[in-house]
C-alpha cells in the first residue's frame, strides 16, 4: 500500500476493481467494435457510489479526493481508454467545475443526478481552430434581455455526442483574450446546441468524441458559470486535477501492460528459451519497469503537493509530461515484445498501444507541458 492511501481507499480500491474486471472488462471488446459505452453504467456505477468520491456529502458525494485518485489508477482495468475515458471526462473535468464554481441551485441541478449516474456531463473547451491556446477561443456569448446567446463551434468533446449537459467556454468580452471568457452549463435540447458530428478517432474507440455547434444557442441567465469573465481561471483551476488523473491512468495503465508483456515474455519461446531469458528483452522490460516507477512517484508527488494546498504546477506538469510519454513508449516497446501478436486485436496491446497516444495529446499538449515548465524555470 501507498503510504498516500489508507485502508479505507485500498478497501475502495477493492471494491471498484472487483466491478471493473466483472462489469466493464468483459464488455470492453463490444463497446470498442459499437464505438459506444451504455449509458446505463453510469447509472449502475452511480448506485455503488463510483461516481462521486470528491464531490460533497450533501450531493451524495464522499468528499474525498484520493478515492478518486483510486478510481484513475484502477479504471485501465476495464481494458478501454475509451470507458475509462466516457467516465472520467464526467466525474474528473465536467462536474468539478460546477462543484467549484456552481450556484447552490446549480449543484444541486447536476450535481445530483451526476453523482447518481442519472446525467452525463462533457466539458467543452477546445474549438476547431485551436485547443491549446484557451485565451484565443472564438466561441462567444452576448445577453439578450436576461438569457444569453451563443454562437460557435467546440470540437474533440468527449461525451460530446450523448452528453446530457455540457460546460463551455465562450467570450463574453470579444476585446479581451483570457479575461474575457465565461463559462456556461448548456442542457441538451437548450435551441440552437446541436452534435454536429461524432468524430471518428485512432484510439479511445468506446468513448463518444463530438463537434458541437452553437447558433443562436439560447440560454437563461443561471446557465452562467462562475462569474463573468472569470472563466479562463475557473478553467485552470481543475488543470492540475485533469493533469493528475491522466497522470495516474498512464502509470497503472503501463504497468498493467508490463505485467502481462513479463508473463508473455516468460511462456514465449523463440530459439528453444523463453524470449525473456534474452537479456535484450529482459533489460527493455528493466528499463520499462523503472520509468514506470519514476513516473508514478512524480505523479504521487504531485498529488501530495495538490492535497497540501501548495503550489504544484511545475510538478503537475512534469508529471503529465513525463508519464503520459512514457505510457506510449512503454506500449511501444511492449507490442514490440509481442511481435506480431502485438499488432492483432486479441491481445490488449494493440489498443493500448493507440489508447495511449492520446496521452501526450489531451488534457494539455506535451509541447505545453514543457512551455509551462520552462516558465517556472524562469526562461
Ligand atoms: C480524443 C480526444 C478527446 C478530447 N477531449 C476533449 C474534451 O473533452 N474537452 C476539450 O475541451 N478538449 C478535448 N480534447 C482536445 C484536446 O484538449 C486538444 O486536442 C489539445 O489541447 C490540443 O489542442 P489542438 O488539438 O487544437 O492542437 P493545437 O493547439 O492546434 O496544437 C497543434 C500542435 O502545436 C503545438 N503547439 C501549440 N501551441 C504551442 C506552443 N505555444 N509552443 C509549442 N508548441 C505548441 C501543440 O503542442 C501541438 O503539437 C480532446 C482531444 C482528443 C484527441
Amino acid at each position: 500500500m501507498s503510504e498516500l492511501f489508507q485502508t479505507v481507499h485500498e478497501d475502495f480500491r477493492n471494491a471498484l476493481r472487483e466491478f471493473i474486471e466483472k462489469e466493464l472488462a468483459p464488455h470492453a471488446d463490444e463497446w470498442e467494435e459499437a464505438e459506444d459505452f451504455p449509458y446505463e453504467y453510469f447509472k449502475k456505477m452511480g448506485d455503488l457510489g463510483f461516481l462521486g468520491m470528491q464531490y460533497p456529502e450533501e450531493f451524495g458525494g464522499d468528499n474525498d479526493i484520493l478515492a478518486e485518485a483510486v478510481f484513475h489508477e484502477e479504471i485501465p482495468r476495464c481494458l478501454s481508454g475509451g470507458v475509462a475515458a466516457t467516465l472520467g471526462a464526467h466525474i474528473g473535468i465536467a462536474m468539478p467545475q460546477i462543484n467549484r464554481f456552481g450556484t447552490p441551485a446549480q449543484k444541486e441541478k447536476y450535481l445530483i443526478p451526476g453523482i447518481k449516474g442519472e446525467t452525463g456531463g462533457a466539458l467543452g473547451i477546445s474549438e476547431p481552430g485551436g485547443g491549446s491556446d484557451v485565451a484565443g477561443l472564438t466561441t462567444y456569448a452576448v445577453r439578450d434581455g436576461s438569457d444569453w446567446v451563443i454562437n460557435g463551434s467546440k470540437t474533440f468533446i468527449t461525451n460530446g455526442v450523448k452528453c446530457d449537459w455540457v460546460v463551455i467556454a465562450a467570450k463574453t468580452d470579444r476585446d479581451k483574450g483570457y479575461g474575457g471568457i465565461s463559462q456556461f452549463i448548456v442542457d441538451r435540447g437548450a435551441p440552437g446546441f446541436e452534435t454536429s458530428r461524432k468524430l471518428k478517432k485512432l484510439g479511445w474507440k468506446a468513448s463518444d468524441t463530438g463537434e458541437l455547434a452553437f447558433m443562436d444557442c439560447r440560454v437563461p441567465a443561471d446557465a452562467l458559470l462562475g462569474e463573468e469573465n472569470n472563466g479562463f481561471f475557473q478553467i485552470m483551476a481543475n488543470f492540475a486535477w485533469e493533469r493528475i488523473t491522466l497522470s495516474l491512468g498512464s502509470v497503472s495503465g503501463a504497468q498493467m501492460l508490463l505485467d502481462g508483456t513479463v508473463q508473455y515474455s516468460l511462456e514465449r519461446e523463440a530459439f528453444g528459451q523463453p524470449i525473456g531469458k534474452f537479456q535484450v528483452i529482459a533489460h527493455s522490460l528493466a528499463d520499462m519497469a523503472t520509468q514506470i516507477e519514476a513516473a508514478r512517484q512524480l505523479t504521487y508527488y504531485s498529488l501530495r503537493l495538490l492535497m497540501e494546498g501548495k503550489n504544484c504546477i511545475k510538478e503537475v506538469s512534469m508529471a503529465k509530461l513525463f508519464a503520459c510519454d512514457v505510457a506510449f513508449r512503454v506500449a511501444d516497446d511492449c507490442l514490440q515484445i509481442f511481435g506480431g501478436y502485438g499488432y492483432m486485436e486479441e491481445y490488449p496491446v494493440a489498443r493500448s498501444f493507440r489508447d495511449m497516444r492520446l496521452g501526450p495529446i489531451g488534457g494539455g499538449t506535451r509541447e505545453i507541458m514543457r512551455e509551462i515548465i520552462s516558465k517556472t524555470m524562469g526562461l
